[in-house]
């Protein structure tokens, strides 16, 4: 990305702004880094504007992560004297008002990868041309550029082997940057934190999210250490167990972007470099998985509609059934195959849930109850913390079948073979399921296999106490594949 700061006007008394938008940190921020270099006072800027993004603007669980994290970035840049501005309003009205009230001399920005991210930087780049001031766009989204991998052909990529192997074959991304020396910045008004409304307050719900998380660039360099110096080495081996925490939770830090991708990369190679051997291959599991992230922004920015259209066209046509009672009993894990129900839970409560149960519950929508994966996605979207429109539009197109480097349609998952490999001794059913808690591991996968004297023993009253399952696993899975047949 050309940096053109030193054409710029040179009246340091103008203020510099620096838009923050999904970048919450000071440290390798080359947009902020940019605008100190200048010498200009700096005006840190965050726009929330829910109007323009409609039906991507943030869903609860992602609003009470961004209220966190704004607070978190004021709060840093407070220790050094400045104060992030917040403003609310359509992009647009809000830039042209602050930059014709500031007079700007700059405005810099990290580039985004996203559809709306992108209307907002051509709105940007031309109002900066009408009011006199520079528009800098930076990179430190992602670890490589999608203009940087390209097939021979100059097309995306669209199956990750292949991608992840040339993103290798690139210099890797630049170092990381640390906090530039903020001395000097602009100030102008805006409105208080809580005037965003970003908190749920009647009902309070976030609760579960306050005991799990605390958001912000500290906490996100807290977890990437923890995880490195005690994850990370077992990473290969563990990151798909689901009871525990065998894989790093980056990913609400990366989505916001108190963390960049290069941080992790290299702290992620140093370690390597500094133990050898033994972290070796978790580590490469671990960054393969970052790759995941990059290709799914790639794709994104090459199909902006992923997130509502499949990448496969002829999924288009496909037999979904609406059944307002199935998708709730999903989405409350009231299902009746105890590891959905309990990935369904965790989700409610904390914001999360792993990779694996992620492809569990995905695949139960899609395949076992036939329902769209557009309704998955709008259920992850309210409810993730880390919600991403690319990481979760591609990767409920990849379940689904229907995406780039798709998981074959065919290929359904049985919920109760998961749960024994993955939750051999029903741990993390039992912290999700509590009405489950007392089945042995033998029989806390599929209960109703279980003989009665060990369910009343456990106090589990099937179709009182805990729901009879929903669907029978091997008609469900007859009929999707016969929906399958019916595309052909
Ligand atoms: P780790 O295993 O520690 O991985 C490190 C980082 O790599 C993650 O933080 C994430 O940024 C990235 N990553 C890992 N797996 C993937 C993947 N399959 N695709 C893209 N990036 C990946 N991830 C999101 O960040 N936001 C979403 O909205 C989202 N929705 C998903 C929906 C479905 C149906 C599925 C199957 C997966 C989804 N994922 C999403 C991808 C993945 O499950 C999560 O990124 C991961 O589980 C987060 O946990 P972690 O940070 O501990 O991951």
């Amino acid at each position: 990305m050309p940096n053109r700061i030193e054409t710029e006007d040179a009246d340091a008394t103008r203020p510099v702004i620096v838009w923050f938008r999904k970048e919450l940190r000071l440290a390798d921020h080359e947009a902020l880094t940019a605008a100190v270099r200048s010498g200009a006072p700096v005006l840190p800027l965050y726009i929330h504007d829910c109007e323009t993004q409609g039906a991507v603007a943030p869903g609860g669980a992602s609003r009470w992560w961004l209220h966190e994290s704004l607070h978190a970035l004021d709060t840093s840049l407070a220790r050094f004297g400045g104060a992030l501005v917040l403003r609310q309003g359509p992009t647009r009205d809000v830039l042209a008002e602050i930059l014709r009230e500031t007079n700007a001399r700059a405005l810099h920005a990290i580039h985004s990868y996203e559809p709306f991210g992108n209307q907002c930087e051509t709105d940007a780049a031309s109002l900066c041309g009408e009011h006199g001031a520079a528009f800098h766009l930076h990179q430190g989204r992602l670890l490589f550029a999608p203009e940087d991998v390209v097939k021979k052909d100059g097309r995306s990529y669209r199956v990750f082997t292949p991608f992840w192997k040339a993103c290798l074959a690139r210099p890797a991304p630049p170092a990381p940057n640390s906090v530039p020396s903020l001395t000097d910045f602009a100030h102008a008004d805006g409105v208080a934190l809580v005037d965003l409304k970003l908190q749920p307050t009647r009902p309070d719900w976030a609760g579960g999210l306050r005991a799990t998380w605390t958001p912000g660039e500290h906490a996100a360099q807290a977890a990437l250490t923890g995880f490195v110096d005690d994850g990370m080495g077992a990473y290969a081996d563990r990151r798909n167990n689901l009871p525990g925490t065998p894989t790093s939770r980056l990913s609400p830090y990366l989505h916001f972007g108190e963390i960049s991708p290069a941080q992790v990369w290299h702290t992620v190679r140093h370690a390597v470099e500094a133990e050898g051997g033994t972290t070796r291959r978790g580590a490469e599991a671990f960054l393969r998985e970052l790759g995941w992230r990059d290709f799914s922004y790639h794709l994104l920015q090459a199909f902006p509609d992923m997130p509502t259209t499949p990448l496969k066209s002829e999924f288009a046509r496909f037999p979904w059934r609406e059944d307002e009672a199935a998708l709730s009993a999903w989405q409350r894990g009231q299902t009746g195959y105890p590891v959905v129900d309990a990935a369904m839970r965790q989700l409610w409560q904390t914001g999360f849930m792993p990779g694996r149960a992620r492809m569990v519950v995905a695949s139960f929508l899609v395949k076992h109850l036939l329902l769209p994966w557009q309704e998955g996605e709008a259920w992850f979207w309210d409810t993730l913390v880390d919600a991403d429109l690319a990481n979760n539009a591609a990767s409920w197109q990849w379940v689904a079948g229907c995406g780039a480097d798709a998981a074959p349609y065919f290929r359904i998952f049985n919920p109760i073979i998961q749960s024994q490999k993955f939750d051999p001794g029903g741990d993390f059913i039992r912290t999700w399921v509590p009405e489950l808690a007392r089945l042995p591991s033998r029989d806390i996968h599929a209960p109703w296999d279980a003989p009665p004297a060990i369910l009343a023993a456990a106090d589990v009253l099937l179709g009182r106490t805990y729901p009879q399952p929903i669907v029978d696993h091997a008609a469900a899975r007859a009929r999707a594949l016969r929906a399958l047949e019916s595309l052909k």
